[in-house]
């Protein structure tokens, strides 16, 4: 990607396909937190997404870090309960990272700000049923991949996903210490974790979009190499 404005546009984009995807998931989020919480993630994500969204459209000329930045914003006053703040407040915080533009270090220092936000905010660790069970694997698998085993920013990412995905996993036999679902003591355990489930369905929304969108540079970069047919025969 090149100038501020394409990758402002690109985020603009994952918003949007963020949103999406949390419609569609409104239901499944509604009935995992039915099960130990209060039957609103579903709802609380979908609208936050949605109004996340329509706030990202509106802006011009906005760099990447902006266009983060409002989404944040607008969860953080659309989405009450615990993940607006958490979502919205940590967007908003790891926002500043992108200010010199989307690269490999500043995604990895964007995702590394972002998880150390939701644990000093929500002040959960690894085990206690929370978001944080999907998100810490996921970004330290993200730091990993790009320093040390030296892959793309996307290759990494889809290493993160099956991280994430391994981490919601684990949210199923622990006991929540964390949030509503503490309330319910060991009666928690059995059950998985909406949040780490949303936070998982988002990563996969990053990853599938981010792939479309190599796809789509891939398919232009050939056609600007391939050599003109004309589709006529010039007249003699
Ligand atoms: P509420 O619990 O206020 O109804 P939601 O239902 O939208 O809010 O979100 C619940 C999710 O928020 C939980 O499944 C969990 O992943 C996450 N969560 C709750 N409390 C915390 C916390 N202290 N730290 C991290 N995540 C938390
Ligand atoms: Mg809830």
């Amino acid at each position: 990607m090149t100038d501020q404005t394409e990758q402002a546009a690109a985020i603009e984009a994952v918003v949007g396909a963020i949103a999406e995807r949390l419609e569609a998931e409104r239901e499944h989020l509604t009935d995992l937190d039915s099960a130990i919480g209060d039957a609103d993630h579903g709802g609380n994500m979908a609208r936050g997404w949605a109004a996340a969204t329509t706030a990202v459209e509106d802006l011009d000329d906005a760099g990447p870090a902006t266009v983060v930045k409002t989404a944040g914003r607008t969860l953080m006053s659309e989405v009450g309960g615990a993940s607006g703040p958490l979502y919205g407040g940590s967007l908003v915080f790891a926002s500043t990272e992108l200010e010199g533009g989307l690269t490999d270090e500043t995604l990895v220092a964007f995702a590394e700000t972002y998880l150390e936000k939701v644990m000093d905010r929500g002040d959960a660790a690894v085990g206690d049923q929370t978001m944080v069970d999907a998100l810490v694997p996921a970004v330290h698998t993200f730091k990993k991949s790009v320093e040390v085993d030296d892959l793309s920013a996307v290759e990494a990412l889809a290493k993160a996903v099956d991280a994430a995905e391994r981490g919601v996993a684990f949210t199923v036999p622990i006991r929540a210490s964390k949030g509503r679902a503490s309330y319910l003591g060991w009666r928690s355990v059995g059950h998985q974790d909406p949040g780490a489930t949303s936070t998982l369905f988002i990563l996969e929304t990053l990853l599938a979009t981010a792939r479309e969108r190599l796809d789509a540079d891939l398919a232009s970069s050939v056609d600007a190499t391939s050599p003109v047919v004309p589709d006529e025969e010039p007249e003699a």
